[in-house]
């Protein structure tokens, strides 16, 4: 077969008519780009989550009215904007229908399926923009092709049905010739409802459907020219990185980088599909290649940075000589789906962020007061807020000498909070004030890679 791609444009490749436009001059400059995953348009995802969330009569109207005025500056500059206005419009009924439910009571449910209304009218918009230049674009509604659990806001693919769905759906498609349009981050379970896969899950549908198509790679055209040795935002002299490993940006994605959704990684390392990242808006810079086993693998290769973190210290006098504290501990946080990312542990006491990235789409808070009221009938529950957990990503960092050193050296003026080195080979990880983070990134960049 020949060679497929699957290309995914973010919420900023599609915010204007402009960047649209821009994502079409790559979609058609590439033959092998076959299939199409769109975010929403920026700024419209925040927008309806709000809605979902509740809120009364005059802001909905006023949501309502700047999604539209995203929407429909795009629109206006088609040549044909009758082509999807009255599809447009029907989106935007439905969207106040489903708002006013949610201020009257709100449920996981229906923000999912408020939610996807942004992707829906993103690809609904592009694939009218490529119809007018002849191109053989095909709308997809991918809730019949992405098949996933219950678990709304945050839900898993059933890789199974995802794949039946595919080869019932996108594939007769593709032998024709079309080109598939479709909507990242939006799935649906066994009932038929909605489902999403958590903010930013665009990335990660780009990666299920390049797997379950057996797709030869996933470009993914975002904001910036590939992925940098740190967020350029922080620190501008941030080198961008030509080739990295799939276990190198996963660890990137886990601890913050944002330009991948964490997930994105599961299928190219389970099906060995590289992932290539690169600008939409200046495509000509080049980008960089996520693959198995890319030469050279430097000791240090980024930093990745997360913001308001949450570190719960638990202390049990019982701990002493105890057995099962751990377990107990571990199976509440299971139970409320929690999952734990850094860990340190005393005699009488343990100290454990909680891992926020790819969080649910909704935005709920993680800490919930019955997670609090279980955890607090085994032991003394500690809670911190307003902290930054500051990654170093690289290879073999547990075999060297002198990482230590260094690291303690750029970081002697701050107080550390918490340190997290010895479990994996690719990452040393440290908790900071929130406030200092973006300094103590500067200064382990100005450190490590300038
Ligand atoms: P999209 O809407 O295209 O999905 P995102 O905003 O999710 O884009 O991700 C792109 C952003 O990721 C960049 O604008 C950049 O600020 C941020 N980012 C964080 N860490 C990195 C990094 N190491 N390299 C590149 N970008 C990064
Ligand atoms: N539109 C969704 C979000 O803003 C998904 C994505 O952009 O990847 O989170
Ligand atoms: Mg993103």
């Amino acid at each position: 077969m020949s060679h497929l791609s699957v290309a995914k444009f973010g919420g900023t490749s599609v915010a204007n008519f402009d960047a649209m436009s821009a994502c079409a001059n790559i979609v058609m400059a590439d033959a092998n780009t076959k299939v199409v995953v769109l975010s929403a348009s920026a700024g419209v995802t925040n927008y309806l989550v709000e809605l979902a969330n509740g809120c009364d009569a005059n802001r909905r109207s006023e949501i309502l009215d700047a999604v539209r005025t995203i929407q429909y500056n795009i629109i206006n500059k088609l040549q044909k904007p009758d082509a999807v206005s009255a599809k447009i419009e029907e989106i935007l009924q439905h969207i106040t229908a489903l708002a006013d439910s949610a201020s009257l009571a709100t449920s996981l449910a229906l923000t999912d399926e408020l939610i996807c209304h942004g992707e829906m009218m993103s690809t609904l918009i592009f694939t009218q923009l490529l119809a007018e230049r002849n191109y053989p674009a095909v709308w997809v509604d991918v809730r019949n092709v992405v098949a996933t659990n219950s678990h709304f806001g945050k839900a898993a693919p059933n890789d199974e049905k995802t794949q039946q769905q595919t080869d019932a759906v996108l594939k007769p498609l593709l032998a024709e010739g079309k080109i598939v349009i479709t909507q990242g981050f939006i799935g649906r379970d066994a009932e038929g409802k909605t489902t999403t896969l958590g903010r930013g899950g665009s990335d990660y549908s780009a990666a299920l459907l390049a797997e379950v198509l057996n797709a030869n790679d996933v470009l993914i055209w975002t904001d910036v020219p590939g992925i940098y040795t740190t967020d350029p935002r922080v620190v501008p002299d941030a080198k961008r990185i030509d080739t990295i490993s799939f276990n190198e940006a996963a660890e990137m994605a886990t601890f913050g980088a944002k330009v991948l959704h964490p997930a994105t990684l599961l299928p190219a390392v389970r099906s060995n599909i590289p992932v290539y990242v690169g600008s939409s808006k200046a495509p000509e810079q080049g980008g960089t290649w996520v693959t198995r086993d890319p030469q050279p693998r430097p000791t240090f290769r980024a930093l990745a940075l997360r913001r308001n973190q949450i570190l719960l210290t638990l202390s049990s006098l019982s701990m002493l000589y105890a057995q099962g504290f751990l377990a107990n501990v571990f199976a509440i946080l299971t139970k409320h789906k929690i999952s734990v990312d850094v860990i340190t542990t005393s005699e009488v006491s343990i100290a454990i962020t909680l891992d926020k990235t790819g969080s649910a789409s909704s935005g709920a808070d993680m800490l919930s007061e019955e997670l609090l009221t279980e955890l607090r009938q085994y032991c003394n529950v500690q809670v911190e807020t307003d902290l930054a957990l500051v990654a170093i990503i690289g290879n073999n960092l547990h075999t060297q000498s002198g990482i230590a050193k260094q690291l303690f050296d750029t970081l002697a003026p701050y107080n550390v909070r918490l340190i997290g080195y010895g479990a994996s080979t690719n990452n040393v990880c440290t908790l900071v004030q929130n406030h200092e983070a973006d300094e103590i990134i500067r200064a382990l960049h100005a450190a490590l890679f300038e």
